[in-house]
């Protein structure tokens, strides 16, 4: 059985054929930071490069599947300098939105875009809140199963930003609805996402491992090229529609934003919309980059 050697990220092989890795932050509802990314990142390569494993499913441990990003991580660009990031060779580092634009570039909407081309079926099982940059690591799958009582939302507009950095939202919901979601900030529900073919599949909470682990088998006893072959097929009819012009369209717009808000509120998001706790967390994360830029001059 393979293992990875991770922190934030469970690994294991709990069928012949069939990875299995979960985000394992359950404190902190699995909040996205700089280093589960990249754990993430090496956990679907460790998948996608081992010839034994046919089928990938991305899980979470606790009551959320993801809350989004964490906000409060204080020292993203330490971070970011101890992962060998493309960002770090090509201007991560500088100021302004030169480092903010190459952080994203690379861990978000690279990284996303990169699962979403993974050359083996993946499934994401979906528990709780799967908010903003939740989504982005749901929806890249190519299949999702939700439990009840999952709700997805992106609800950035409220922070002064026009939606998250892999903007898939329509080709998940289609372009009316994503305006919806995006415009109220609303989430979807389980039943919701079923309807709207955003989901494959909604079941009890406690049957979510079970019936993930059940899609998995079937997918797994299928030819590997046959089902590489699918995935490039239907993927590549989306991409011939001009997603993926659109997708970056649509991250410049947000890198606008983030510039937008930083030059007149002095932090990344417009802080009107944002809950007290984040407010106070991506304050400190401000005045710990001020502080540091303070001490290197
Ligand atoms: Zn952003």
């Amino acid at each position: 059985m393979a293992e990875g050697k991770f922190e934030t990220i469970l690994y294991d092989v709990p069928e012949d054929g069939i990875a299995r890795i979960r985000l394992n932050r359950p404190d902190r509802a699995n909040a996205q930071d700089t280093q589960l990314l990249y754990e993430l990142n090496d956990a679907f390569d460790l998948a996608a490069r081992d010839p034994d494993i046919r089928v990938i499913i991305l899980a979470a441990e606790g009551k959320h599947f993801s809350a989004g990003h964490d906000l409060s991580e204080l020292d993203s660009a330490g971070a970011m300098k101890r992962f060998r990031t493309v960002g770090a060779i090509c201007g991560f580092g500088c100021a302004g939105a030169e480092a903010q634009m190459s952080r994203e570039e690379e861990i978000y909407l690279g990284f996303s875009e990169r699962w979403r081309n993974i050359p083996k079926p993946t499934i994401a099982a979906v528990q709780g809140k799967c908010i903003a940059g939740g989504l982005m690591l749901a929806w890249p799958c190519d299949l999702i199963v939700a439990s009840d009582d999952a709700a997805f939302a992106d609800p950035v507009v409220s922070f002064g930003i026009g939606g998250i950095e892999w903007f898939h939202h329509l080709q998940e919901v289609g372009p009316r609805k994503a305006k919806e979601m995006l415009f109220t900030s609303d989430a979807v529900s389980a039943a919701e996402a079923l309807a709207l073919g955003m989901v494959n599949k909604v079941v009890p909470r406690d049957q979510l491992e079970q019936a993930t682990l059940e899609m998995a088998r079937k997918i797994a006893a299928k030819s590997r090229f046959a089902l590489k072959l699918t995935k490039l097929a239907i993927n590549g009819a989306q991409d011939a529609g001009g997603r993926e012009l659109a997708m970056k369209n649509a991250f410049h717009l947000h890198q606008l934003a983030h510039t937008h808000n930083l030059k007149v509120f002095g932090m990344l998001m417009d802080p009107t919309g944002l809950p007290e706790a984040t407010r106070k967390a991506m304050a400190a994360r401000l005045a710990a980059a001020a502080a540091e830029k303070g001490g290197a001059a």
